[in-house]
């Protein structure tokens, strides 16, 4: 097979298509594609498997906590208590175990996620231009690239207009790379193989046929697969902050852990018992597993956003949406539903309305078919079109840009012949249609000589015209008529089109800078109506203190009267800002930078603008997100805090440098997500609260045991299973908390504050002390009101303060809200893992309380109803005085 390494770029193509048996007509049959899938394998790179399971298993025996367990261990061997020393060996294992399943549920939600992320490829197959999934590309493949296309194979160019492709992921090199076909010399670099398109690079103008050389491992970027393995996903700033926030936690702890084991041995407790409590003790209160469980939230974020058509790349990206304050969003097909249908058209000869189903021919009024402006109208929409748009069986098949495939269906319903009209004017240059011209044209040949056809945004065509048609005839475009063809077009946009303005020119001779001396025809406005959720949306950003711009690279009145339709601006907001009159970031005065601020309209911007309205934003300290769509985009959408690129719409490139890929193309696919962004951290949160006020209400308990030197304390094997059994499951039950009506009515968060301010801290010690004085007054009630021998209340006394400190522990997880919330209301109790949590836990302390030998592992004894009733008793007096600490107010 010649693939890049076997210099297809220095072999006559034609060589390379017999050899891989292609044919640049029609492309591969069926056949020969299933027969090549099986040679050659499908087009991908093959990573190295990162962690298989088993390897994923032995990672959770290497920590700290882990290091501890196993030292407690050996010295209960060493003292020969054999039940301890093997009961620690179960936590380690059963710790292990957990950490397994968490960590293996975050690969796999990532996983899934990934191959969300694939991007399609264009071939020709069977004759037929189709978009199949990029890893069913195969040698032997036409591919058709187009600006914004990221490339998926190795392939040699057939054909090219003005084709031009970034190949900095490659070769280091920033600037496009023009490509044409023809042949090379042999031993000539990769960057300067012009007739040569690679995988992972992509095009950046233009558009061109390739042929497939080499897939998957066989291309360039196969060969250097290990560099882009190694850009793995580092850890997002939230796991970075839990884990710094984890590493000072475990010296507090180990602080508090020496102190209270030279206490004990103050007090006279054998050493060993206090070298296994203090164990004990530290691995339960050091929270080990934060980092893992927020990535375990994140991912189920994720997933969640998924299913509602919204794909987030990196896990980072879930954090930063929570605290977005400004989303800059672009109009068509974010905003409306990028259902382009021509409405209304305007020529000299007269303008009418177009009304019609948009499926049926559409009748228009004899005199109206016939004029000559509409026929060069029709001529001009089809030739100046890169889309596809075919009738067969009653099924359409659309291929393109929505305003140029709803051209050509206008064509088609009004009676014109694409097919034909292609057929006669063949084409022979193109100037493709980029954002920043903002117009499109096309150089035919029509028998011995040629024709031009050019469409554009009025006020930048029109200075290509130096004429205009009516009525049969050519006359020339003064001054005045100009500014008379700009007040149409404003009129059209007042009333919420998009307008394009058509011009033509005949030429003898080929030309190729055609662009000037056109002919101006008229002019075509779209309706795109809103998409109808948008509104709602809106308001929604609006209460949740969100300011919604808008940036588009449409007509300032067109833009205007959709922004105010959707509510995006009010009667007094600032004006709209007309890109024609945006100064480059550098020389913008301190005025211009307060209008840019406040303005929520921004018409007629290029890409490069977008990307200094970003800069001016954040300068201002706000987190940006930002859509886009285009080639161009893609260094705004890098520099926003949040790049959104549409999955309809978008160029391969803008999706592949985006955080988050919206596949509906819809902005409330965005205000879906800034929401569940939001709850995510909240969850986050919340969890990270229950975590550490159970551990220290645990370290409380301990700690007031052996200073005030009680006749009562827990062993080494009760910490650890606390530990183990209860605070887990509400906790991870936390973390995917569904969420609550007022998330979206708060003001964003500011993303720099810390995970837990003083209002947490100060809420999870008034926990803590309070779970602490119930659990031990329970024990103390338990030692006056029931009489027992001293043993035997000793040992009473223990298993009170084990269970009560488990229940409240448990029924502590209803105190996880954020200020004093109904029961009814609460979504913690709405949270059906929640009680799943709580069932699964109390079911595990009924084990220890009951099967042997767990309970004698744990010196846990029968106890009375009486008993029973006192632990279950203080532990909901626990929950009841922190309810109405939060309802007072007193604490969060
Ligand atoms: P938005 O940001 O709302 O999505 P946009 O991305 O559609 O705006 P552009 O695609 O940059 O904006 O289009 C800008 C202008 O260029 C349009 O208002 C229109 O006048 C003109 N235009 C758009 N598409 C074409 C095309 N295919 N051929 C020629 N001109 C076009």
């Amino acid at each position: 097979m010649p693939s890049a390494n076997d210099l297809a770029f220095s072999t006559p193509i034609e060589k390379i298509i017999e050899v891989l048996e292609a044919d640049t007509k029609t492309g591969l049959s069926a056949e020969q594609i299933q027969q090549k899938i099986s040679a050659y394998g499908y087009n991908r790179i093959d990573t190295k498997k990162e962690g298989s399971l088993l390897l994923i298993f032995l990672r959770q025996f290497l920590n700290v906590m882990v290091y501890l367990l196993a030292f407690a261990a050996t010295v209960s061997f060493f003292f020969e208590e054999w039940m301890d020393g093997i009961a620690i060996l179960v936590v380690i294992l059963v710790n292990a175990v957990i950490g397994f399943f968490m960590e293996w549920q975050a690969k796999r939600s990532m996983d899934a996620l990934k191959k969300m992320v694939t991007i399609p490829a264009k071939v020709f197959r069977n004759g037929r231009l189709t978009e199949i999934p990029s890893e069913e590309v195969v040698p032997g493949d036409i591919l058709f690239i187009e600006a914004g296309d990221m490339i998926a194979a190795d392939a040699r160019i057939v054909d090219d207009r003005q084709l031009q492709v970034d190949e900095s992921a490659l070769t280091g090199e920033s600037l496009p790379v023009e490509k044409q076909a023809g042949v090379l010399k042999e031993r000539v670099p990769l960057a300067e193989r012009t007739n040569m398109v690679y995988k992972g690079t992509f095009a950046t103008k233009g558009n061109g046929h390739a042929l497939v050389v080499g897939t998957g491992m066989k291309t360039e970027l196969g060969a250097i697969a290990t560099l882009v393995e190694s850009a793995e996903q580092s850890a997002t700033p939230l796991e970075r902050k839990l884990e710094e926030f984890s590493k000072k936690l475990i010296w507090i702890t180990v602080a508090l852990v020496v102190i209270i084991f030279i206490v004990g041995i103050i007090n006279g407790h054998p050493i060993f018992i206090m070298l296994e409590t203090a164990i004990a003790l530290a691995v339960a209160a050091i929270p080990e597993g934060l980092p893992i469980v927020s990535t375990l939230a994140l991912a189920s974020g994720m997933m969640k956003l998924a299913r509602h058509n919204v794909i987030v790349k990196k896990l980072a990206a879930v954090e930063t949406l929570g605290g977005t304050n400004i989303i800059c969003t672009d109009k068509t097909g974010t905003l409306t539903q990028n259902r382009i249908e021509v409405n209304t058209i305007c020529a000299l000869d007269g303008t009418f309305e177009i009304t019609g189903n948009g499926t049926a021919p559409i009748a228009l009024p004899a005199d109206v078919s016939s004029r000559q402006s509409f026929k060069l109208l029709q001529r001009i929409a089809v030739l100046c079109n890169t889309a596809v748009y075919q009738e067969k069986d009653g099924k359409t098949h659309e291929v393109g840009d929505p305003l140029e495939t709803g051209l050509l269906k206008f064509v088609h319903l009004t009676g014109g012949n694409i097919v034909s009209i292609r057929t006669e004017y063949p084409k022979v240059h193109e100037k493709a249609f980029n954002s920043e011209t903002k117009v499109m044209g096309t150089l035919h040949k029509n028998r011995e000589a040629y024709w031009a056809a050019a469409k554009g945004a009025t006020e930048e065509l029109i200075t290509h015209c130096t004429h205009a048609f009516r009525t049969g005839q050519v006359i020339a475009l003064s001054h005045e008529d100009k500014k008379e063809w700009l007040r149409k077009a404003d009129d059209l946009a007042k009333s919420g089109l998009r307008v394009l303005a058509f011009s033509y020119r005949e030429i003898v001779e080929e030309e190729k800078e055609f662009m000037h001396d056109l002919v101006l025809v008229g002019l075509i406005g779209f309706l795109d109506p809103a998409r109808a959720d948008v509104p709602q949306a809106v308001a929604e950003c609006r209460s949740a203190g969100i300011r919604v711009v808008m940036i588009t690279g449409d007509h300032p009145f067109t833009a205007r009267n959709i922004a105010h339709k959707l509510g995006i601006t009010g009667e007094n907001d600032a004006a709209t800002v007309n890109g024609a009159n945006m100064h480059d970031y550098d020389l913008l005065t301190k005025d211009e930078r307060k209008l840019w601020i406040s303005s929520s309209v921004f018409a007629r911007v290029s890409p490069k603008q977008k990307l200094d309205l970003v800069t001016v934003l954040q300068d201002d300290n706000n987190i940006v997100g930002m859509t886009g769509d285009g080639v161009n985009d893609a260094p705004a959408l890098k520099k926003a805090d949040i790049g959104i690129a549409m999955g309809l719409r978008g160029t391969q490139v803008a999706q592949e440098v985006a955080d988050m890929i919206l596949k509906d193309d819809s902005f409330s696919s965005i205000v879906k997500a800034i929401r569940q962004g939001r709850i995510i951290f909240e969850n986050i949160q919340k969890f990270v609260m229950y975590l550490l006020s159970c551990n220290m209400s645990e370290l409380f308990v301990v700690s007031v045991a052996a200073v005030l030197n009680l006749h009562f304390q827990l062993v080494p094997l009760q910490i650890l299973f606390i530990n183990i059994a209860t605070d887990v499951l509400p906790a991870l039950a936390l973390g995917v908390s569904s969420g609550n009506d007022i998330v979206m009515k708060q003001m964003p968060r500011n993303p720099k504050e810390p995970i837990m301010d003083n209002r947490h801290w100060r809420a999870m010690i008034t926990y803590s002390t309070v779970i602490t004085l119930f659990v031990i007054g329970a024990v103390f009630v338990s030692h006056y009101t029931i009489p027992n021998t001293e043993a035997q209340d000793k040992l009473l006394c223990n298993n009170i303060l084990f269970f009560t400190l488990i229940y409240s522990q448990l029924f502590h997880v209803f105190n996880m809200t954020f200020g004093w919330v109904s029961p009814f209301r609460s979504e913690v109790v709405r949270n059906k893992y929640v009680w799943y949590a709580l069932a699964a836990c109390a079911a595990i302390s009924y084990l220890a309380y009951s099967v042997s030998p767990i309970n004698t592992a744990l010196d846990v004894q029968p106890m009375s109803w009486i008993s029973w009733g006192l632990v279950l008793g203080a532990s909901m007096g626990s929950l009841i005085t922190i309810q109405l600490l939060k309802r007072l107010k007193i604490i969060l």
